[in-house]
């Protein structure tokens, strides 16, 4: 959720990273004090790669054999692990700096070797007859501490073809996903959009990253000028976006029949360990609660004092930005704060984390790449990387990194390395809870109403952009994959289509629903990720019913959410959410972040007509 770049100027990179106080900057000399000793690593790891090809004939041998394997190749992750946070991390801040785009690429040609050393360690594990390896299971105590694992393997036997036409799987690689990369290149390098007048009537190039900034723009003429004039440019592409979509969905829907799956949909939430009835509860509890969202547009409209309320007016902001600045430390203080909640040892940790251990790499620089993201393993400390400005917005992305590392420190304080990292189905749960208790923290603690409008005003954001959009866009891949499915092919007209009137019936009757936006499907680079956005939408739902929790039972509810916490990839992700107290089967599931959105629509309207 984080990590969009939508600034139009950028940050201030004016800043040397040299000139920055070493304080402000992470300590990456934990994992490898110099690159002396990663080379060593780096040997190490190499080594071990080229003699894994000793097991192939024996891993199916015995229990013991088998546990031998599986120590190996994860042994071998572990390794390159460490060496990819390393590598990436330094990078990360350094962009420019050869050594480290070198080190770098090291790592990433090691990664491609050990994928091709190993290949054989799925496939022999299905050969294994199934009482076979439940027998091993349960008489060889070691190799149980790879239950997880193997597991996992086996529950794609189904869907594993032939030795045969596995490697041929494995050659064709490379050719799968082409339609995105097309796409990508396009929109980036090759699309033009014109000119548009800014806010003070200077002539500016218009692009598709710079275009979401001059969406927000309080100018009503900037915005409706970037709408029109970007969606002119991609509906003249409208063929070739037709035919990119259409490659891409049939490829998955080929894909997941050659592998047994009965349609994309189950292939794609298969991966993820859950089921296609998750997908659906959630489109048909959103679309149950559209009326909330229409009253927020009714809100915005009234607020933006605007006759009609067009496409290109939703992302104007409500409020302006804060006068106040929060100095780094006030925001290290304010996210303490509010994990005091979670008791001492997340506490502890945390507080030692953004204090004395180098953790964040707070401030922008020259070559540091802009954003936010946590990133960290076993090996590593879970690193947060942030641009600090000092804006409102900045604190609470202090919040949500935090959350994403203290969800990994625990699940690899907890788990064995191989168990200790979770799934992507799980992966914002995490940092939502800690964005909202501190969104909701601060909403009871600040005195003033400009506070209060802006913090409520981001509440209401972030469902809106991450309960209702990304279920939109979900509900929009589900359909065009059904057609594909059908036998329908994709054209452009039909896409146009099919994105309208879902638009029409996500924006209701208040809302001009400008012509344009037929077109907006073509500039969603998500739709080429295979059923990812839906997972958004899970998982700030299931934050939401965290946070209630939380909030109205106290610590006896606490302690399971730090339960849930420690599962790390040691469960499924159901049975994970399951030991917080959150069943993602469960059609009601997005009801507790309706109910907050809806709040946050109460309180603006009534602290706005008072302040009139
Ligand atoms: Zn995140």
């Amino acid at each position: 959720m984080n990590g969009a770049l939508t600034e139009r100027h950028g940050y201030n990179m004016a800043q040397e990273r040299k000139d920055i106080e070493a304080r402000y900057k992470w300590d990456l000399t934990v994992i490898y004090p110099s690159e002396t000793e990663f080379y060593a690593d780096y040997d190490k790891a190499e080594k071990a790669i080229e003699a894994f090809s000793k097991y192939q004939d024996v891993m199916c041998n015995s229990a013991k054999d088998l546990y031998n394997t599986l120590k190996s190749l994860t042994d071998i992750e572990a390794l390159i692990e460490k060496l990819f946070h390393y590598a990436s991390l330094n990078f990360s801040v350094e962009t420019s700096n050869n050594s480290f785009q070198s080190l770098n690429a090291k790592v990433r040609n090691l990664m491609i070797k050990a994928g091709t050393a190993t290949w054989f360690v799925e496939p022999y594990v299905l050969r294994i007859p199934e009482e076979t390896v439940t027998e091993w299971l349960t008489d060889y105590k070691r190799l149980a501490t790879f239950r997880r694992m193997i597991e996992k393997i086996l529950r794609r036997k189904d869907h594993t073809l032939s030795d045969e036409c596995e490697k041929l799987m494995a050659k064709m690689e490379n050719c799968i996903g082409a339609p995105n990369e097309v796409r990508n290149i396009f929109v980036n390098s090759d699309m033009r959009f014109g000119k548009i007048k800014d806010e003070n009537g200077v002539s500016v190039e218009l692009t598709d990253a710079s275009y979401a900034s001059y969406l927000m723009s309080g100018d009503r003429k900037v915005r409706k000028s970037a709408f029109t004039t970007l969606y002119k440019t991609y509906e003249q592409f409208g063929n070739t976006f037709g035919t990119m979509m259409n490659a891409m969905v049939k490829e998955n829907a080929t894909l997941a029949k050659v592998q047994n799956f009965e349609d994309a949909l189950t292939a794609s939430t298969f991966k993820d360990e859950v089921t296609p009835e998750i997908y659906n509860n959630l489109i048909h509890s959103v679309n149950c609660s559209l009326s909330v969202l229409y009253d927020y547009y009714a809100l915005k409209k009234e607020v933006l004092g605007l006759k009609e309320l067009h496409l290109y007016d939703i992302y104007a902001s409500l409020v302006g930005e804060l006068d106040r600045k929060y100095p780094y430390e006030e925001a290290v203080a304010e996210v303490l704060e509010t994990v005091k909640v979670y008791g001492q040892e997340y506490y502890e940790t945390l507080r030692e984390g953004l204090t004395e251990k180098g953790w964040v790499d707070v401030y922008p620089c020259r070559g540091k790449r802009g954003g936010a993201f946590s990133s960290g393993g076993p090996a590593t400390e879970p690193y947060i990387l942030m641009n600090y400005t000092g804006t409102f917005d900045n604190v609470a992305t202090l919040a949500h990194e935090a959350g994403h590392s203290m969800h990994t420190w625990f699940s690899t304080h907890y788990n064995k390395p191989y168990n200790a990292s979770y799934t992507i189905f799980v992966a914002e749960v995490a940092s939502t809870v800690n964005e909202l208790l501190l969104m909701h923290r601060k909403l009871k603690a600040s005195e003033n109403d400009d506070e209060k409008l802006y913090i409520l005003d981001q509440i209401m954001e972030t469902y809106k952009g991450t309960l209702y959009r990304q279920t939109m866009f979900a509900e929009f891949e589900k359909d065009i994959h059904t057609l594909c499915e059908q036998g329908e092919p994709l054209t452009a007209e039909l896409l146009n289509t099919k994105y309208y009137e879902l638009v029409c019936r996500y924006f209701g009757n208040d809302v001009v629903c400008d012509p344009q936006i037929a077109f907006e499907w073509m500039r969603i680079p998500h739709f080429y990720m295979n059923f990812y956005v839906y997972k958004y939408a899970t998982c700030i739902s299931a934050a939401s019913a965290i946070v209630k929790r939380i909030e109205t039972e106290g610590a006896s509810y606490v302690k399971k959410y730090i339960d849930f916490l420690k599962c790390g990839g040691s469960r499924s992700p159901l049975e994970s959410l399951r030991v917080a107290g959150i069943d993602m089967t469960d059609p009601h599931i997005v009801s507790d972040a309706i109910e907050d959105f809806s709040a946050a629509i109460e309180q603006f309207r009534e602290i706005y007509h008072n302040k009139k």
